[in-house]
């Protein structure tokens, strides 16, 4: 895999800094989580010229990143404040689950992580279902 430009890699830096701020969350314990997760970012800045999220497979990048529910960050992590590539987490490195639907996989692999800063983040809470993700979502 080629590396991406150091130009995308200082975006994508100063962008999730920033968001870990605003949402109440804070970056993996274990750095290599992090650095990985950003690298795979910046890649698809190169790529797409938008940061979709590395953490799923897509059939057609291209045609995901027009849809925008996987550019980072999420519409999983604006409604439900659940980062499932770990980037976005607690600060012992869980991932909250508080609000994901019980059948979600997140819930289901993590069992209920509270949210310990309620007051932030979640800027699409309107949009929360207690339904499962359609079955068209690209496989995490
Ligand atoms: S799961 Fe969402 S918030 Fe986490 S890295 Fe991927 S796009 Fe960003």
């Amino acid at each position: 895999m080629t590396e991406p430009r150091q130009e995308s890699l200082d975006k994508m830096w100063k962008y999730v800094k920033g968001f870990a701020e605003k949402s109440g969350t804070t970056m993996h314990p274990n750095q290599a989580v992090t650095e990985a997760v950003v690298k795979g970012l910046a890649a698809n800045v190169d790529e797409l010229g938008k940061p979709l999220c590395p953490c799923n497979f897509y059939k057609d990048k291209k045609e995901e990143a027009k849809l925008r529910r996987w550019i980072c960050a999420c519409d999983e992590m604006q409604i439900y404040k659940y980062c499932h590539c770990l980037l976005f987490v607690r600060e012992d490195g869980m991932p909250i689950t508080e609000y994901l639907p019980e059948n979600h996989e997140g819930r289901q692999t993590y069992g209920l992580i509270i949210d310990p800063t309620p007051d932030k983040g979640r800027a699409l809470k309107h949009r929360a279902t207690p339904q499962a993700e359609p079955d068209d979502s690209p496989t995490p």
